[in-house]
């Protein structure tokens, strides 16, 4: 990841060649509404992509051919669209809120944990899950590992793991290699978070064992 927080361009490129799943083009096309500069990476990617569907570009393209590419299309780029975050759903990114359909707040949020709630929006044939989690400024979330792979998207209030610090519109990327994962959410407000998992996490304590069945993680 060359930013924290951003994701790297081989998920822009799969969420614009339209490869990934249903949830994490959902939360892709969240993260990517915060960020002018991904907008622009995906309208390249999505550009390049339909003129290789129509045989305009040759499958085998030298660098500067591509260079060249994109810089045309910069040429072409239209103006940047204004930070969409819409003023019915402040906290919000216009693809979230046009999935949901209501607020944040209207949302049936079921205990979770310890200073967390969550809400299940969709559990997918191939285990994949689609959730919000809410979480009390100060929380610990419980230590885990990952046999899959786990997006993070910040809607509101922010948490850290180790040095890294995420706020909203920044998303985290955790995988089978991020071992001993434990936000740890920034005192203040509510951190509010939208999150796609492909299977299920490994809780560290046996508490946490035992509930993971019930809340579905
Ligand atoms: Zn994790």
């Amino acid at each position: 990841m060359t930013k924290t927080g951003l994701l790297p361009d081989e998920w822009l490129v799969s969420y614009a060649s339209g490869s990934l799943s249903e949830a994490q083009s959902l939360v892709v096309a969240s993260h990517v509404a915060y960020h002018d500069e991904l907008k622009a990476k995906v309208a390249d990617a999505e550009a390049i992509g339909g003129m290789l569907l129509e045989g305009l570009v040759p499958e085998r393209m030298s660098e500067d051919a591509l260079e060249r590419t994109m810089k045309a299309l910069d040429n072409d780029a239209d103006e940047p669209e204004p930070v969409a975050v819409s003023a019915a759903s402040p906290h919000m990114p216009p693809p979230l809120a046009s999935y949901l359909g209501k607020d944040l707040d209207a949302l049936k949020w079921r205990f979770m944990g310890p200073g967390m709630k969550q809400v299940k929006l969709k559990t997918y044939e191939n285990g994949e899950r689609l959730w919000l989690l809410r979480a009390r400024g100060g929380t610990k979330m419980p230590f885990h590992d990952h046999r899959g792979t786990e997006f993070t998207l910040v809607l509101t209030g922010g948490y850290h793991v180790g040095d890294k610090h995420y706020t909203p519109g920044l998303i985290e990327l955790a995988g089978p290699e991020t071992t001993d994962h434990q936000p740890v959410i920034d005192a203040g407000e509510d951190c509010i978070c939208l999150v796609v998992t492909d299977a299920p996490i490994i809780l560290h304590s046996m508490l946490g064992r035992l509930v993971q069945p019930f809340i579905g993680l």
